[in-house]
């Protein structure tokens, strides 16, 4: 890898969005940008940095050229307590309007930035479609963060262009989606509200799915092996310009991995606990349960979550975020993890997990997951197939392509797409259907031997796509020499 200024350096500047399953993905690109000799400058938030900032500091002492620069987040202009800055802070839909209210007044000082920086390019994320104008007054180009798949974006882009799902007559009847390689059947309920029909939220999110397009390209945390016929799709029928440069989170933290192999426990405080249960578990027995950073569950949900795990008969780990509302109703579960530790059977994390840790460990054989785009990505990483349980925004997309095209995925069931506003879902996946969906999976049948052994394979594509001539890691050298050469010729055309 190139080190810090080299001739020619090419600036860039990146804007995370502040909810974990944007900003991870986004920190881990800015890391590679650098470790490929482009000068990189973070622009966020006091409390968001904080998870972040020492990785950027052992970067940059390593002489990668990355730095943050840090903003105010308006937090008394929309009545929030000092650091509450995150999507992953929003307890109540109250706040999480307040935390969405306040990412939006941030356009203003980041424009402000980017005309003092002058950076050659901007990676914004998806949720910007502001950027797009405010590159245009710089002349530079404009670099769309798309946080999922290829396959998502190009379900989003056909359902917005073609409306197959308007005139139905019930929101449960199955529609096709145009355009697509695959056959792929979903129902008007399955996709987010306001993309169903019109509502205040569509203007909001009408503009980000366009903004692709009106960029100079898009970055997907992806990977050619895995989406090859919808990067094909995105690049020629739809036109957009892309590279798929994923998984970064393993790529990013590759070096790290290998330095720590996790043999000594006591360095390792709290997870020592949990890597020593993990340990007694044999190979591959363990389901981890996870519903990424924003999904809050309700009370009913979470008590048919426990008893289906339970009813299942297989070992599992759970993360479970402590929801202030509940409070009392916790007891169910604190009386559930106490059994649960009795019988060595399941272990509970109250809050947040360290996903990347348990996924690679030998004795996890499987996940629960909401399908969130890095959540999949990871489990891919490590090679496990995986119990799909979508919940909102794009994740019954990726749900059909876990199922449908790479069947890997043990659908739950799940039937409805909760509004963008409102995370805490009240829908039902009862406890048979959870534990009939861990045994399809964890169980020894052959549907679960064949989708383990694809997943693997996956697993090994996604190690060798970042590897040295592989397609990942083409795409990011291709991506850097293309816009330092639009530097170097000022060729950058506007597009808007
Ligand atoms: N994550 C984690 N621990 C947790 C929950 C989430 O480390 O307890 C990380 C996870 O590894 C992933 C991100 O947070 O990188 C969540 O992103 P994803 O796209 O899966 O879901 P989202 O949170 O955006 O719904």
């Amino acid at each position: 890898m190139e080190s810090q200024q080299s001739h020619n350096q090419l600036n860039v500047i990146f804007v995370p969005y502040p909810s974990p399953g944007h900003m991870i993905p986004m920190i881990d690109t800015a890391r590679l940008f650098a470790k490929h000799g482009v000068s990189v400058i973070i622009i966020t938030t006091h409390a968001n940095v904080s998870s972040f900032q020492k990785t950027i500091d052992t970067d940059f002492s390593l002489g990668y050229p990355i730095k943050t620069h840090l903003i105010q987040f308006p937090s008394a202009q929309v009545g929030l307590p000092d650091g509450v800055e995150n999507l992953k802070d929003g307890t109540s839909n109250e706040i999480l309007d307040k935390i969405t209210r306040g990412i939006r007044m941030l356009q203003d000082p980041i424009e402000v930035l980017f005309q003092e920086f002058q950076p050659d390019c901007i990676v914004t994320d998806m949720m910007y479609p502001w950027t797009v104008e405010a590159a245009a007054k710089l002349g530079i180009p404009r670099i769309h963060f798309y946080s999922s798949s290829y396959f998502s974006n190009c379900a989003f882009h056909f359902i917005m262009k073609y409306r197959p799902h308007d005139g139905l007559v019930s929101d449960t009847q199955k529609f096709t989606i145009p355009g697509l390689p695959h056959t792929i059947e979903m129902t008007p309920l399955q996709i987010p509200d306001w993309l169903r029909e019109k509502n205040p939220a569509t203007a909001y999110f009408e503009p980000i799915y366009k903004s692709g397009e009106k960029s100079y390209g898009t970055l997907y945390n992806s990977f050619h092996d895995l989406e090859s016929d919808y990067e094909k799709l995105s690049k020629t029928t739809m036109g957009i310009k892309s590279w798929s440069v994923g998984p970064v989170s393993a790529w990013a933290n590759k070096d790290d991995q290998k330095k720590g192999n996790k043999d000594h426990l006591e360095e390792l405080g709290e997870e020592a606990e949990l890597l020593n249960w993990l340990k007694s578990k044999e190979n591959e027995s363990v389901l981890y349960v996870s519903f990424g950073s924003l999904t809050r569950l309700s009370h009913t949900q979470l008590v048919e979550i426990a008893h289906g795990l339970e009813n299942s008969g297989h070992n599992f780990i759970w993360v479970v975020r402590k929801n202030d509302r509940d409070e009392g109703e916790n007891r169910f579960l604190q009386d559930f993890e106490q059994r649960m530790k009795e019988s060595k059977m399941g272990y509970i994390i109250w809050n947040w997990a360290p996903q990347l840790l348990i996924l690679d460990h030998p004795s996890t054989g499987g996940i629960v997951t909401h399908c969130g785009w890095n959540s999949i990505l990871e489990s891919l990483n490590a090679g496990l197939p995986m119990i799909a349980w979508p919940m909102f925004a794009e994740q019954f997309f990726n749900e059909k392509l876990l199922v449908d095209v790479l069947k890997i995925g043990v659908p739950v069931g799940a039937k409805e797409n909760k509004s963008w506003n409102s995370i805490c879902v009240e829908a039902m996946v009862r406890r048979e259907e959870i534990a009939k969906a861990v045994e399809i999976l964890m169980g020894s049948g052959q549907e679960s031997k064949e989708m383990r052994m694809r997943a693997k394979k996956f697993g090994d594509a996604a190690k060798r796509t970042i590897e040295e001539g592989g397609h990942s890691y083409k795409n990011l050298i291709q991506l850097v020499d293309e816009l330092k050469s639009l530097k170097k010729s000022k060729a950058f055309i506007d597009k808007t």
